[in-house]
């Protein structure tokens, strides 16, 4: 099916708008669309750039109507968005990636089954709804193991480590039976992974698809740090990532844009760790270093415009910027001290308070070569390290 093309001057609107919600209405603004953001937070920073701003909870049935009104086609920046509210707006608008495949994403438990049920390579899980059965769950999947809830975690909250027997009381006890009636967690197998990797992944109406090259991803207390691209290592793996990020994609006829976080084994073999419906941190590196971003095939993709084509036409290493790093990096020394880094790209999200393990930022390091990218990375990221002792 092809899709009808929604002028530029139309209003696209974006549900969320933290940085990926900014993102994708910086991109939606250069095409010419004006962009309608609803998020509850009024600090959020797609706010600011927002042609229409709706700073109202998502379940207010008033705002339901005017942005309908409002908007030709509709997307979010993340998962954790209700989907009640976007099968609502679907009654009227085109939402991608719809409510159905957002209903399935949203839930790691429904997400790792629908994964499994179609063949799919994941890590050994099961489902837990009743606290005290934990120690069952994890004999189930074997130690070590790591528990987390089913719903609405993001940058690694929400989840817990069990690496023997004696962690399963203190989980009980911290995550699982203060919580409310009704939750659920899933327990997985904790995979000796040699290396994080991610591949992103558009696909439009027509069932056209594009990938963007495979990117390698290190995370800090289950926070992405460092992305770099293209990945290094064997092409092989990459096809293979590519391949499979494909077939994922097509099996739920998703369109929009996703993304598959894979866990490399030290056979080489590949297993997915999750999905995430809309453009990712490591795909951040697109916005300087490709043809077109990965936002900017969310609003292709949301307005009916064919893919860009994807080439990338640098190496690239991106380095997040959490919590005080912003202070240190924006004090005079490190500011002319960090920035004077050959090839470093600067993105400011404009949170207005400072939070640690919050994402205020992110650098990208570009270079005619992989390493020259990578070393001037690692410069920046032992500078930041330095934090306050950090001399001019
Ligand atoms: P994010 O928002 O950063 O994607 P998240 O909160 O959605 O994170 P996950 O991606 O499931 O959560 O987990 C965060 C990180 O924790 C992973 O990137 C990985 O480093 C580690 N992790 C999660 N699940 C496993 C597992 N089964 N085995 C080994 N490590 C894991
Ligand atoms: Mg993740």
């Amino acid at each position: 099916m092809k899709a009808v093309v929604i002028e530029p001057g139309s209003v696209l609107g974006v549900l969320g708008g933290g940085q990926l919600g900014a993102m994708f209405t910086l991109a939606a603004r250069r095409l010419g669309y004006r962009v309608a953001v609803w998020d509850p937070d009024p600090e959020a920073p797609a706010h600011r750039i927002a042609s229409h701003s709706f700073p109202l909870p998502f379940n207010d049935q008033q705002t339901i109507t005017r942005f309908t009104d409002l908007v030709r086609a509709v997307t979010y920046e993340w998962e954790n968005v209700p989907a009640e509210l976007c099968r609502a707006l679907e009654q009227q608008r085109p939402v991608c990636p719809s409510s159905a495949v957002l209903r399935v994403i949203q839930d790691r438990l429904g997400q790792k089954g629908f994964l499994a049920s179609n063949g799919f390579p994941v890590p050994p899980f099961t489902g837990l709804t009743v606290p005290g059965q934990l120690a069952m769950a994890v004999a189930e999947v074997g130690y070590p193991a790591i528990c987390k809830t089913a719903t609405a975690g993001y940058d690694g909250k929400g989840q817990w480590k069990i690496l023997r027997e004696s962690d399963v009381r203190e989980v009980e006890l911290a995550l699982l039976e203060p919580a409310r009636p009704g939750m659920r967690w899933i327990v997985e197998s904790l995979i000796p992974f040699e290396r994080e990797l991610s591949i992103l992944v558009v696909r439009g109406a027509d069932g056209e698809s594009c990938t963007y090259p495979l990117a390698e991803n290190e995370h800090e207390e289950g926070i992405l740090r460092t992305s770099k691209v293209p990945a290094p290592g064997s092409s092989a793996v990459a096809e293979r990532a590519a391949i499979l990020g494909r077939q994922v994609v097509d099996r739920l006829e998703g369109i929009g844009v996703f993304c598959l976080e894979l866990f490399q084994l030290p056979s080489g073999a590949l297993l997915i760790n999750e999905i995430a419906p809309r453009p990712h941190n490591s795909g951040h590196y697109t916005i300087d270093a490709c043809t077109v971003s990965q936002f900017e095939q969310q609003v292709r993709v949301t307005s009916g415009m064919p893919l860009g084509e994807v080439r990338l036409l640098s190496p690239a290493v991106m380095v997040n910027l959490i919590g005080e790093d912003v202070s240190v990096l924006m004090k005079d020394a490190g500011c002319r001290t960090l920035l004077d880094i050959p090839g470093a790209v600067l993105h400011l999200y404009d949170k207005p308070v400072i939070r640690p393990r919050r994402k205020m930022g992110h650098v990208t390091f570009l270079g005619e070569s992989f390493s020259f990218a990578l070393n001037h990375a690692r410069q920046f990221r032992d500078g930041l390290a330095k934090g306050p002792t950090l001399s001019a």
